[in-house]
């Protein structure tokens, strides 16, 4: 679901009760989870959600650790508390307040800020409560993290995902040639039946360049872009586009399967003979 979606629907009171906000800078996923919380507690009428000055609205801030940073009693972050993890203790301790009715909104919000950082007894703890809804009142969860693949499959089957963007934005004159290459061998490919194009489109994405650092979100990011640049436009293409964009979703995939050490190069063949042929 697109952020935008993801907004009308806080606004109606319809938000799915666990949203993943992954993607973009830490920064952008702790706005988009305050305005989210805003839009889902505000008590302007719902087209005017977040107003920003209501009294849920001006408290709805992110946690400042000084008294001068307002509080919100219906709105919770749970920020990582061990070295490397968010543990099993401070996550039961936020589901506990889970467990009574809002104070004074018609809601409540909780933030996971660092949703990867989940030890598997604190992500099974709050799966749980995702199972088990047991309150009138509306409750929702936000999980953030960089990515929703560093999520325990069975958290993210249980929420609605919304992503954010790459981390850094992509630069189109970087994207422009590589989505022609692209395009192009796609092209040749359809026509022609010959695997060797399959191999040339691989290649045309493996061009994003920065392969190196296994870690980067950034070269999948760019050969994605160009996936998305490189769509036919003209009618009657239906099928064509669905393609492309199946090999776009698969490539946000990839730098997990970097991490098990397989090389950028591999993936990209692997999911180009996977999604076109
Ligand atoms: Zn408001």
């Amino acid at each position: 679901m697109s952020y935008e979606a993801a907004l009308a629907a806080a606004r109606q009171g319809r938000l799915y009760p666990a949203v993943i906000l992954d993607g973009g800078s830490a920064e952008a996923r702790r706005s988009a989870a305050l305005e989210l919380a805003r839009a889902l507690l505000c008590e302007a009428p719902a087209a005017a959600r977040p107003c920003g000055v209501c009294r849920h609205c001006r408290r709805i801030v992110w946690p400042g650790g000084d008294e001068a940073t307002p509080f919100h009693p219906d709105f919770q972050v749970l920020e990582r508390d061990l070295k490397a993890s968010t543990s099993v203790d401070a996550t039961r301790e936020m589901l506990r307040t889970a467990q009574v009715s809002p104070y004074e909104a018609r809601g409540q919000v909780f933030v996971i800020a660092s949703a990867e950082s989940l030890t598997g007894e604190a992500a099974n703890a709050l799966l749980k409560n995702l199972e088990e809804p047991h309150v009138s009142a509306p409750r929702n969860f936000f999980l953030l993290a960089p990515s929703r693949l560093d999520l325990l499959p069975t958290l993210r089957s249980r929420s609605l995902a919304v992503f954010l963007g790459p981390a850094q934005p992509v630069d189109p004159q970087v994207v422009e040639p590589l989505a022609r290459a692209f395009s192009a061998a796609a092209s040749s490919w359809a026509s022609s039946g010959s695997p060797v194009y399959l191999l040339s489109a691989a290649a045309a994405l493996a061009g994003a360049g920065g392969w190196d650092d296994p870690r980067s979100g950034q070269p999948w990011a760019v050969a994605a872009a160009a996936v998305l640049r490189s769509l036919p436009q003209e009618d009657g293409a239906a099928a064509d586009r669905r393609a492309r964009l199946a090999l776009a979703e698969a490539l946000l995939e990839g730098p997990a399967l970097r991490l098990r050490g397989i090389t950028a190069e591999r993936i990209l063949e692997g999911m180009v003979a996977r999604h076109l042929a």
